[in-house]
């Protein structure tokens, strides 16, 4: 790896971050706050939040077995892939490698902070050979994007090629990993401590069933977390997401059960659709959503659509010509869904 000063952006490095009110008293016990110009009615949305969301970060250390200043806490885990490319490229010069397919936000946010994307075609297994991604990387490259279990396709990549290219890419390597909690395959934030390129991305989207308060996660060694939390704004996370959090991650056996239902569930959808006429193919999945082919994607998908059922048309996307992403959803919802296909 190379050293992290050549990795981030020249201001970034030298950035003198804001100090919020609530950053500069620590340590002492205090009682009365009138440092920020809060309102001292309307308990308890009149207080600032946390800017560093300990409370949250202590359980999601526990729960996934990763020091708390290891942990970045976001906005959704999009915050901390457009913080990476904030943090770590420079417009106009540097690029970044991806996976293709893959999860779009990785091109979105290159576009938008004006960083070259290189999507390196998965094989035909939809796995990665990492001797094409390392090809695909230049002096230049700053950041090899992976997502296992992979969007749209659902495979987990395999871990020896993730760790190959992590060893010999002397960048940084971003792994989402959004939809491990569906997986039977290791999470690599296991790899933390041997790899100080490795930044691992997680969310309470998915398996947590809290899309809606935005709330992702980054793990990453303490020099990369510490650059992310200057950079990001002050009060990034709200009091009601933290609080929210706070209160699911209290209950991780309620997550393992919704899991189990949903993998359960996952498994009969995909038996059903290979006994389905227009079934061509259904691609293995470790997440809570599978892929399929089919003989016409988009005229299942309008004819799915005018019954009210929506799922996700991946037609256009490398390799998945043809192919519909099914989200697995309650039982009832999955065979409303089978219902309608059995009629077409
Ligand atoms: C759904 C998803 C996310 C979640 O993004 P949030 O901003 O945390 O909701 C991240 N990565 C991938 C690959 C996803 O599919």
């Amino acid at each position: 790896m190379r050293p992290l000063q050549e990795l981030t952006r020249k201001n970034i490095w030298r950035l003198q971050p804001y100090s919020s009110a609530r950053n500069e008293y620590s340590g002492k016990v205090a009682k009365v706050f009138l440092d920020a110009n809060e309102s001292p009615y309307n308990k308890p949305f009149n207080r600032y939040p946390d800017p560093l969301q300990t409370e949250v970060k202590k359980a999601v250390a526990r729960i996934k077995g990763v020091e708390a200043g290891q942990i970045f806490v976001g906005n959704g885990s999009d915050e901390a892939i457009d913080l990476s490319y904030r943090c770590f490229t420079c417009p106009g010069t540097d690029n970044v490698v991806a996976i293709e397919p893959t999860y779009g936000m990785y091109r979105v946010c290159a576009d938008i902070n004006d960083v070259e994307y290189r999507p390196v075609l998965l094989d035909e297994h939809f796995d990665i050979d990492a001797e094409r991604i390392l090809a695909a990387c230049d002096s230049n490259t700053k950041i090899v994007w992976l997502c296992s279990p992979n969007n749209p396709t659902g495979n987990a990549l395999c871990r020896e090629e993730m760790l190959k290219v992590t060893d010999r890419f002397d960048g940084l390597v971003v792994v989402d990993e959004a939809y491990s909690d569906f997986s039977t395959v290791k999470s690599l934030r296991h790899e933390l401590s041997f790899h100080p390129n490795l930044i691992i991305l997680n969310t309470m989207s998915k398996a947590w069933g809290c899309a809606s308060i935005r709330m992702g996660m980054a793990f990453a060694s303490k020099e990369i977390i510490d650059i992310f939390n200057r950079v990001k704004y002050p009060y990034n996370v709200s009091g009601l997401t933290q609080q929210q959090a706070l209160r699911a991650l209290s209950d991780p056996y309620e997550v393992d059960k919704w899991v189990r239902m949903l993998i359960q569930e996952r498994d009969r959808m995909m038996e059903a659709f290979r006994l389905l006429p227009i079934c061509q193919k259904v691609f293995p999945s470790e997440a809570n959503f599978f892929l399929v082919r089919v003989t016409n994607a988009q005229a299942v998908y309008d004819y799915l659509v005018n019954r009210g059922i929506i799922v996700r048309n991946r037609t256009k996307v490398a390799l998945c010509h043809d192919c519909l992403r099914i989200t697995i959803g309650t039982k009832s919802e999955n065979n409303e869904l089978l219902a309608a296909l059995r009629g077409l």
